[in-house]
């Protein structure tokens, strides 16, 4: 197809967003945006100014620091992957932290935060070329996006799948604990007010609880091959 597409993957957490998104811009040659990476870094900064701790959380000094958060994707040729910077520091590995997963989602609930990674976001679709996946990006981001997909696996698979990714790095966790950090972000990203996770109308829903990244590919093809006809 030689027009090029804004793909929007919204979902659950932990539901193989990120792979299945990844694997889309490379079969596209588009760019990956993993939009959850922004609210990570802001995140990582808030924890390292003292300014998210378990119980509390210093909104006001947050807003106000947001100006002096600078978040960029730089290819990374060895990993073939995008990294995430904050202020020029590769933080690609901090912010997958269970610290960092455990104080996201209240980061992510202040209005300011996300108009401001918002505004990022869509500066990035501006070409389009371009997957992004979080849990607003059809509804909210990219209302317009040409294919909005919702993604979804069961919670104990998705905890699995979590945990082995953490334990390949080292991380070192149990899966009840990932569960429960997995639950407690979708209650919390279901409920927000602003731009809650919820399922566009026009997205297209994908249960990957039994399903391999390539069967998710060929299921994905499908859609492409479709819309092209229709076009
Ligand atoms: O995608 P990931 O699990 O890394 O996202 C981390 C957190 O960032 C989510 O649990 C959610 O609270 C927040 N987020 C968001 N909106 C997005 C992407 C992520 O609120 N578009």
């Amino acid at each position: 197809m030689d027009k090029k597409l804004i793909i929007a993957i919204d979902g659950y957490s932990s539901c193989g967003k990120s792979t299945f998104a990844k694997s889309i811009a490379k079969e596209l040659n588009y760019i990956y945006i993993d939009s959850g990476a922004m609210y990570r870094a802001v995140t990582l900064y808030c924890m390292r100014e003292n300014l998210v701790r378990e119980n509390e959380m210093q909104t006001s000094a947050i807003v106000s620091e947001l100006k002096n958060i600078k978040i960029a994707f730089r290819y990374n040729r060895p990993s073939d992957c995008y990294l995430t910077y904050l202020n020029s520091e590769n933080v690609e590995d901090d912010i997958r932290s269970i610290e960092v997963a455990s104080h996201v989602s209240r980061i992510s609930m202040i209005p300011e935060v996300r108009e401001r990674m918002v505004e990022l976001q869509q500066q990035m679709g501006r070409d389009k070329g371009i997957v992004m996946d979080g849990r607003d990006i059809g509804t909210v981001v990219f209302p317009d996006a040409e294919i909005k997909i919702f993604m979804t696996a069961s919670v104990e698979i998705r905890a699995k799948r979590r945990f082995d990714e953490l334990a390949g790095k080292n991380i070192v966790t149990t899966i009840e604990e990932v569960r429960r950090n997995i639950v407690a972000r979708d209650i919390a990203d279901e409920n927000r007010d602003i731009s809650p996770l919820r399922r566009a109308d026009d997205a297209i829903i994908l249960d990957n609880s039994r399903m391999s990244v390539k069967e998710q590919m060929l299921w994905f093809m499908k859609i492409i091959h479709k819309l092209k006809d229709e076009s």
